[in-house]
């Protein structure tokens, strides 16, 4: 199957001009909507009747026509019929598992995902809702199918899993799901453009535009892009998570996030490329890196398979300094010294952001979660930025590991 460029899909969106014809888009702050015939009301209500089919907006909790657009954008990039966007990517995740999965149901989800969304599905969860998961190492498939209960209704993956790196198969992870009469939710905030999970079967897929979508760092927020029937279902007034539990998105938010999404696919392109020549280097120089654009990497192979072209593998890698003493001196260096980058949580930003994974974003995980999942004490995943230039910030890169003796 071909797959469409986003960039292209991008493109063919019709443009939303502003208010007065201005070439972007204007911003509707009202969080409420002027019904022009009282007996049209029910049906706007029920969702019968929006601003396309003789009815009008309701209210900004329900849909508010600035985040709508970037809904439909972001639609475009994913290639899935329709798309909403909320007040962060936790609240996302959480909306998407509790409209496909309720109490008593059961999930199935990677073992080395998000911490956050660890926490949600191995403690939160269970304790307040009843919902259960079973995690697995997405990258053994029979373990997989085993993991499936007759309750099953969602097995969640993150595309290319965090910290490590694991890209998953989500052709197979997908027939699996489907075969089991599950929906296949995939979290692809570490790989747009990079990776189309729709175009290989996934159902639904969510987004923290906090990271690379944004590119700033200066919003928190997130994506659902899915059917139109699970977008509309997700504002039902009697059982819609999004319209109920509220994580609504800001528009001004969403004007902001709408406007860096021309140049994600540049941004992407350059993370990408400056990631894969420090990869390089540094596997050159036997430091132990983990990049999937390295043919060492497990599933390189994979990646290459279920790639979009012309984006590369990814704007993030991660180095094991041994011990998490040797890898906070390691980020101290980089960021107090030379000024590499910055010691961070988060990724996606525009300059380089590093952290030590088992003591900060999967620091939810119990010490054993973290060694089943292979999470090293001194492992130090980087988003690579693009500001400075290569060879300026491989020098620093380069001094930092001479200082600590490792090249
Ligand atoms: N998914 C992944 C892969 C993440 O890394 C994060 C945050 O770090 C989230 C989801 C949560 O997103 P947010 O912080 O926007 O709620």
């Amino acid at each position: 199957m071909k797959t469409p460029d986003p960039i292209e899909s991008l493109a063919d969106l019709r443009h939303e001009f502003g208010e007065h014809g201005g070439v972007n888009m204007s911003v509707e702050t009202s969080t409420t909507f002027t019904v022009m015939a009282a007996d049209t009301l029910p049906e706007i209500f029920q969702g019968l009747r929006g601003p396309a089919s003789g009815g009008c907006y309701l209210y900004g909790r329900h849909f508010n026509p600035t985040v709508y657009v970037l809904g439909r954008q972001m639609a475009a990039i994913e290639g899935t019929e329709a798309a909403y966007c909320t007040a962060s990517g936790m609240s996302a995740i959480s909306s998407v598992l509790l409209q496909l999965a309720g109490h008593g149901a059961h999930i199935v989800a990677g073992n080395t995902i998000y911490g956050g969304t660890f926490a949600l599905l191995k403690e939160y969860f269970p304790a307040k809702v009843g919902l259960k998961t079973t995690f697995v190492d997405v990258s053994n498939i029979a373990a997989v199918e085993a993991a499936f209960t007759d309750r099953t209704k969602v097995l969640f993956i993150e595309t290319m899993a965090n910290p490590l790196l694991t890209v998953a198969d989500i052709p197979t992870l997908a027939a699996i799901a489907h075969a089991k009469g599950a929906k296949l939710v995939v979290d692809n905030t570490f790989c747009p453009m990079v990776v189309s999970p729709i175009q290989h079967g996934a159902d639904v897929v969510v987004h923290s535009l906090t990271k690379f979508i944004n590119g700033a760092s200066d919003y928190i927020a997130g994506a659902i892009c899915g059917t139109a029937e699970f977008i509309t279902s997700l504002m039902d007034v009697h059982q819609g998570t999004l319209m109920l539990l509220g994580p609504t998105m800001d528009p001004q938010a969403a004007y902001a996030i709408s406007m860096r999404l021309p140049h994600l696919g540049i941004r992407m392109v350059e993370h990408s490329r400056r990631a894969k020549v420090f990869a390089e280097r540094l596997a050159e120089s036997k430091v132990p890196v983990t990049y999937p654009g390295l043919p060492s990497h497990p599933q390189h192979d994979l990646l290459k398979r279920i790639m979009n072209p012309d984006y590369g593998y990814g704007g993030i890698l991660c180095i094991d300094l041994g011990t998490k003493l040797r890898a906070n001196e390691f980020m101290e260096i980089l960021q107090n010294k030379d000024r590499f980058g910055f010691m961070a949580v988060s990724l996606g930003y525009f300059d380089t952001l590093m952290s030590c994974s088992a003591s900060s974003t999967s620091s939810e995980m119990s010490p054993e979660d973290l060694e089943e999942a292979g999470i090293q004490p001194g492992l130090v995943r980087m988003s690579i930025g693009y500001t400075g230039t290569v060879e300026q910030r491989w020098e620093q890169l380069h001094s930092a590991l001479e200082i600590l003796n490792l090249v």
